[in-house]
């Protein structure tokens, strides 16, 4: 597996496969074609079905400005290509070609560039599934975040501290922020609004929720507007862990090196995903995204509270398991409507999901690796209606 690094990317929403991979895409290409003087981009599947509401011709204009860009979006099938989220980029000197390559962005900001495996991430971790990774932890008496620590560089905490920075700050200016989101669903900002309805006077569990979903809704917003936010493990899926963090930090005291290794052991569940399934929308629906996004919070509050790795697998494993078939129907393909409640409800789930680990563990029946394994095969039976193409579900019905 590789670095969790690579699974939290600091970047600009909406879209990690639609606007950070295309983007990261063009600004190679541009790279390796510098002489050019124009350039054309054919996005194909999802990229072309979704990429203007997620506003990916922007992002590959602006990585190969100042050179004028053709942008076609293929609206052909998937069949034959490579991914769901594939591009080719051609290179010009006048009107002679000089250069050409096929791109995928498959989830979370990463790209492929077919017939060129140096672009590959490195593998460093040598367990590939929790099944591993907990008996390679049992037989040292660690804990999954010590594992991390093991594998990674020496600047993990470094980077781990900069994501949570970033985190917080998405947050922050969330909460501040107000009025309607681009893109002319007409979505209004409301994060601040449930911020400040915290202290209305109602049961503890009623302000828990809407303070986790005055969070959930401020970085998620921020996403939908186009700012600064860390996939986790994509834009869309941004807010669930770092609402249901910042909510914990705040009402139990938990330090940020305590936060940090909730952000490993929340690394490591998304990065088995990312290995082992997907954590594309357009590879495997929403399931994909806020699942993962889901799974990962339960396991990074189960870290936070120091449970074992018995409870941490189940935390995560049930908060998947209940989002299986989750599809990925964004109206006018814009990040906003399901995706900005979606997240609110998801981290709320994932407290759930954490409070059953806690004592329900030990008679679970089903393991994190297999519901990974389910979640892949379940998004690979899905019409492609309901994986990011914007024509089935709300995008279809909704007027
Ligand atoms: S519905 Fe889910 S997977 Fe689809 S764009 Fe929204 S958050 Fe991403």
């Amino acid at each position: 597996m590789e670095s969790i690094k690579r699974l939290y990317k600091i970047g600009r929403g909406p879209s990690s496969s639609h606007t950070m991979g295309p983007d990261r895409a063009a600004s190679l290409f541009r790279a390796e074609y510098p002489q050019a003087d124009g350039y054309r981009v054919v996005l194909y599947g999802s990229l072309s079905q979704t990429g203007k509401g997620h506003k990916t011709d922007e992002a590959v204009i602006r990585a190969l400005a100042p050179a004028p860009v053709e942008v076609v979006f293929d609206k052909g099938g998937t069949e034959g290509l490579p991914h769901e989220n594939t591009m080719d980029f051609f290179a010009f000197q006048g009107s002679r070609e000089i250069g050409r390559s096929r791109i995928m962005s498959v989830g979370g900001g990463e790209i492929v560039v077919e017939g060129k495996p140096q672009y590959a991430p490195e593998h460093i971790y040598r367990e590939k599934s929790f099944a591993e990774i907990a008996e390679y932890c049992y037989a040292k008496g660690i804990r999954i975040s010590d594992y991390v620590e093991e594998n990674e560089d020496e600047d993990l905490w470094d980077y781990l501290m900069e994501v949570w920075v970033t985190m917080k700050s998405c947050i922050g200016e969330g909460l501040t922020a107000a009025g309607i989101l681009d893109g002319g669903l007409n979505v209004e900002r409301k994060a601040r609004v449930l911020f400040n309805q915290r202290h209305i006077d109602e049961s503890d569990t009623t302000r828990e929720n809407r303070l986790i979903c005055a969070y959930a809704f401020a970085a998620s917003e921020q996403n939908a507007g186009g700012g600064i936010v860390v996939t986790a493990p994509t834009c869309g899926a941004c807010a669930v862990v770092p609402s249901v963090l910042k909510y914990m930090q705040e009402k139990k005291g938990f330090s940020d090196r305590q936060i940090l290794r909730a952000l490993a052991t929340a690394g490591i569940i998304g990065t088995l995903v990312k290995t082992n399934a997907s954590i594309s929308g357009a590879e495997c629906g929403c399931q994909a995204e806020i699942g993962t996004a889901c799974s990962m919070a339960a396991a990074a509050l189960a870290e936070l509270f120091e449970m074992g790795i018995d409870q941490i697998e189940y935390a995560a494993e049930v908060s998947m398991e209940h989002m299986l078939g989750l599809t990925c129907d964004p109206i006018c393909g814009l990040v906003q409507i399901p995706c900005i409640e979606r997240n609110s409800v998801a981290a709320m789930r994932a407290i759930n999901a954490f409070s059953l680990a806690n004592f329900l563990s030990n008679t679970r029946k089903i393991s994190f690796d297999t519901v990974v394994e389910t979640m892949y095969r379940t998004g690979k039976d899905m019409s492609d209606r309901y994986r990011e193409t914007s024509r089935g579900g709300l995008a279809e019905i909704y007027r």
